[in-house]
Formats: structure tokens, sequence, C-alpha cells
């Protein structure tokens, strides 16, 4: 493939998420959106109207005619799906958990490797302008407070919410902090499914740094926010906003010390898009994507961990 040519790129479950995946690539410079493969017919045929491409009937008819697939379907079926079509070369952006177990995240990691495909995850807020730009002031968090609770949705129930909502921050703190996980101690509740539909989740890293995440599934409004403490700072993320709050302690020569900052301005961009931008410039550019397979790999693995030692209150 040369720099310049055309991605062929397509889009594989176009539901609630994979819809927008659809159209941010119809739109993407560099990138032709050459199908749809949906197994609700009907969803598929809209979606590929409303985008000027076509219905692909199954997804191994994609092999040899795209560069490249995002897999937005239930996590049940992601390893099933994008395992073939990385095998046979094609490079894929999966969403996030990237699979249903360590195993079957392995087999895409291998997949990947076989076919000298680009595997990427889709842990959207790594791509989140306010958290790329808290980054950039995140030195040594000593403990770090994460609030994500959503309504009930009407999907995503074949997961639960440690793998659906606070893989999310898992990825985003994993890919902060630096220092492997010391201890757990979780608690889940199941309220309106069979499986836990809120948690707390206190990690100790052996740096020391302290996180606690609450994530919820059957909450009344909706928060994702996750807050950083520092030894001479205070960096606050509100994820649904893009808003970024940095405060700094000053230490005058006499007095009592004092606090400054407030908000700082964020270019605010849709993550999905800085996403997909990042994943098609990886595939073009035969580098690493942003979240690789061993990205969504280490947060799942770490969200297994979390659900393994959990305490479930019924
Ligand atoms: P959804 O149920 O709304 O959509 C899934 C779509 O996939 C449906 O249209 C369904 O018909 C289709 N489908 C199911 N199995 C298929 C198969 N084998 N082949 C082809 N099509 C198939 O689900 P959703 O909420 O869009 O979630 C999809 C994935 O995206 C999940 O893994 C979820 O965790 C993830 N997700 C990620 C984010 C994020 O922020 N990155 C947000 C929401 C969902």
């Amino acid at each position: 493939m040369s720099e310049r040519a055309s991605i062929r790129a397509a889009v594989i479950g176009v539901g609630h998420l994979g819809r927008h995946h659809a159209r941010l690539l119809s739109t993407l410079p560099g990138v032709t959106l050459s199908g749809i493969v949906d197994q609700n017919p009907e969803r598929a045929k809209d979606i590929a109207a409303a985008h000027a491409t076509s219905v692909i009937p199954e997804a191994g008819s994609l092999i040899g005619q795209v560069d490249a697939v995002v897999v937005a379907t239930p996590t049940a079926s992601h390893a099933q799906v994008a395992g073939p079509l990385l095998r046979a070369g094609v490079s894929v952006l999966v969403e996030k958990p990237m699979a249903r177990s360590l195993a079957e995240a392995d087999e895409l990691i291998e997949a990947a490797r076989a076919g000298h495909a680009t595997l990427a995850v889709g842990h959207t807020e790594r791509f989140n302008p306010a958290v790329a730009a808290a980054r950039e002031r995140l030195t040594a968090p000593r403990f770090i407070e994460v609030h994500r609770l959503g309504t009930f949705p009407d999907r995503s129930l074949d997961i639960d919410v440690v793998f659906d909502l606070m893989i999310h921050d898992l990825d985003v703190i994993l890919s902060i902090v630096g220092s492997p996980v010391a201890a757990i101690d979780a608690v889940g509740v199941p309220v309106l499914t069979p499986k836990i539909d809120i948690a707390n989740v206190r990690l100790r890293f052996e740096n020391g740094c302290i996180a606690n995440l609450t994530a919820s599934r059957i909450s009344r409004d909706r928060t994702r926010k996750i807050r950083f403490f520092q030894p001479d700072s205070y960096v606050s993320v509100d994820y649904a906003a893009q808003e970024l709050e940095v405060w700094r302690l000053v230490r005058p020569v006499a007095g009592l010390p004092g606090i400054e900052g407030g908000l700082v301005p964020v270019q605010q961009e849709e993550p999905l898009k800085r996403e997909l931008e990042d994943f098609i410039d990886a595939v073009r550019m035969r580098r690493p994507p942003s979240v690789t397979g061993e990205d969504g790999r280490r947060a799942l693995a770490l969200a297994e961990d979390v659900t393994r030692g959990m305490t479930t209150v019924r």
C-alpha cells in the first residue's frame, strides 16, 4: 500500500456505536468507506445508504477487498469476527473490551502478528482531548478518584459494569501510573441484571499510588470524571464535558501556602474521530497504534483481576 493511497475501510456491527464509526470513516480524508456488515440486514442497509456505501453480506467477503475494519459487534463475538480478518492481513480496530477472555485476547494478538496486520483497541477515552491535556500535567499522581456513572442501557448487558464501563478508566490509569498493581479491594452489586451493575474498586500500585474507582450503569444521572491528586497539584477531568481544571499549591516565602489555577482551555473534538484518525494513520504508516492489542489485553487482565477478587453483595 502506498502512503498516499486511500485506505479502504469497513465497519462490522453498526449498532449504537458502530454507526458513529461509519459516519466518521465516511468523512475522514484519505479513507474510502467500502462497506457495512451487520447481522441485522435492515440496519446494514440504512447505514450503508446514509453513507453511500454497500452492504457486505458477511465479514469473510471483506478479505482482499479492504485494508482496515472496525469491529463494533458485542464483545462476545469480537474474537470470532476479528480473528480471521487479522490472520488474512486486514487491520482491525476492535471495540473495548477487546474480547471475552485473555485467551481470546491472545488469539487476536497472535492473529495480527501472523497476518502482519495492525490491531488497535477502542479505548476511546485515551483520545479524549481533556485526558490528553491532563496527561501533560501529570507527574506523580498519589491518589486518583474516578466516577463513571450512567443510566441503565438496553445493550452491552452481555458483560458486567467492570468490563463495560470501568475498563475505560482502568486503561487510562494503567497508561498514566506506570507501576504494577500491588493490591485490589473490590465490591460489586448486581441490581437490575444478574451481572454486576455497580462496582467500587480500590487499587494500590507498587509505587504507592491509590486509585479509587466507582462505575455504575444504574444511576439516575450521568457523571464521568477522573481526578488526580499530586504533591503540588490537583488535576480534574470531566470526560463528558471535555473540561480540565488544574490547581497548584503556591508556597510563599512567608505565610500559609495558597492555591491557584482553574479551568484550562481544551480544544474540543470527538474522541472517536481522533481514535479513527490514529488507527488509519497507523495502518497507512505501518506503525503501532496509540492503543495496541497489548494495551487492550492489559486493561482486560486488570478487569478480570478486579472481578475475580470482588466481594459480591446480593
Ligand atoms: P449494539 O448492540 O448497539 O450494536 C451491535 C451491532 O452488532 C448490532 O447492530 C448487531 O446487529 C450487530 N452484530 C452482532 N453480532 C454480529 C456479528 N457476529 N456480525 C455482524 N454484526 C453483528 O452494541 P454497542 O453498544 O454498539 O456495542 C458494540 C461494542 O462497542 C461493544 O464491544 C461495546 O463494549 C463497545 N462500545 C464501546 C464504546 C466506547 O466508548 N468505546 C461505547 C459503547 C460501546
